[in-house]
């Protein structure tokens, strides 16, 4: 028995690294779970590992895909019967394990995520790790004490996967959202579909600014790192609490103890790949409640399993608006 698969093999051996191929289910189906996959979704890192831009992949040859939602029909448990849907992002999937770029995937127990039932299959392909780290970054928030009373929140990368989430979910939960984008184009997305109070220009953040600056945020989702984590750092109010996310600007992180000892400004990082269960579970709750009252607003592009080579290489270039779900069956 075989089924279809995106498959990866090591780009120093092979001038073709990733293609579309019949495999054979047992040598990639090993685990006490089989999934037939509904969607998965096409992310940065994925794009990375297609084209085999960056170390993504661990080992090869292996099939990408970073996540996926599908329906149990081979299970070693009685937790996880045949008919059942589950979501599972991260945990080293589509980077040391098989992932969800293709028509079958197999999975340890304890990777699968019971999908709410308010959550349809294609709004949990939409959500996948994009909107997982968002909503984690905004449980820290609250757990933190930020609710909304204590001030604005600001939001940079804006415009990106994580960054369209958390500012959709604050605002839902009434939140008022600074917007920090480089994106000319997203005035009207950022505000009107998205819900953010105000936009302030990736510029004004993205250079090396004074240790400490006026107090204008009480806290700070950050996807990009680097200068604009600094800058975050140096203007969130007394107490605030900043969530490092992602580093679109880069790795660095060039600040003083001064926000610390003098503001006692909280730093909080992000990891959504291993993320433990109950996190995870209470993030998917809080989409269900979410989407219980209001539909996700995120744009996406539905492609088949064999765009999604192109579909990275546009991704890779920027030229994409929204999330890419990827329709494998
Ligand atoms: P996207 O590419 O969708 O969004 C990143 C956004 O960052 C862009 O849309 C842009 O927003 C902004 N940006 C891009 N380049 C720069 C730059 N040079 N300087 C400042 N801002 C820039 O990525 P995702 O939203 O999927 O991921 C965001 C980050 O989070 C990435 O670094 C990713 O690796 C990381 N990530 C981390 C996870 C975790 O578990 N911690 C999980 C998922 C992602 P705009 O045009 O609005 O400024």
């Amino acid at each position: 028995m075989t089924f279809n698969a995106l498959w990866l093999t090591d780009p120093k051996e092979n001038k073709t690294p990733a293609k579309i191929e019949q495999v054979d289910e047992t040598t990639v189906l090993q685990l006490p779970i089989t999934l037939r996959v509904l969607y998965s979704s096409l992310n940065y890192k994925d794009a990375l590992a297609l084209r085999a831009k960056a170390p993504v992949i661990r080992q090869f040859p292996l099939i990408p895909g970073i996540d996926m939602i599908g329906e149990v029909v081979a299970s070693e448990s009685s937790e996880w019967p045949i008919g059942k849907l589950a979501v599972v992002t991260g945990w080293g999937i589509g980077e040391q394990y098989h992932g969800g770029l293709a028509e079958k995937f197999s999975a340890k127990v304890e990777w699968l995520t019971s999908l709410p039932e308010e959550i349809s299959p294609i709004n949990a392909a939409l959500i996948g790790t994009a909107g997982l780290t968002a909503m984690l970054a905004v449980l820290q928030l609250e757990q933190q004490g930020i609710t909304p009373e204590k001030g604005p929140i600001a939001v940079s990368g804006a415009s990106g996967g994580v960054g369209s989430f958390s500012t959709w979910i604050l605002a839902k939960l009434g939140y008022q959202v600074t917007a920090i984008s480089g994106d000319p184009y997203a005035e009207e997305y950022l505000l009107e579909t998205l819900g953010a109070s105000s936009i302030l220009p990736r510029s004004e953040l993205s250079a090396s600014g004074k240790m400490l600056q006026a107090e204008r945020w009480a806290g700070a989702i950050d996807c990009v790192g680097n200068h604009t984590l600094a800058n975050l750092l140096a203007a969130t109010q007394r107490n605030g609490c900043v969530v490092a996310c992602g580093m679109a600007q880069g790795l660095e992180l060039s600040t003083s103890v001064a926000p610390f000892i003098l503001r006692s400004i909280r730093l909080v990082g992000i990891d959504s790949v291993y993320c433990e269960v109950a996190r995870r579970n209470a993030a998917w709750q809080r989409f269900a409640t979410l989407l219980s009252h209001s539909p996700l607003p995120i744009p996406y592009q539905s492609i088949a399993l064999n765009q999604a080579i192109a579909f990275a290489d546009r991704l890779l270039e920027g030229n994409i608006c929204g999330r890419i779900i990827v329709k494998t069956t």
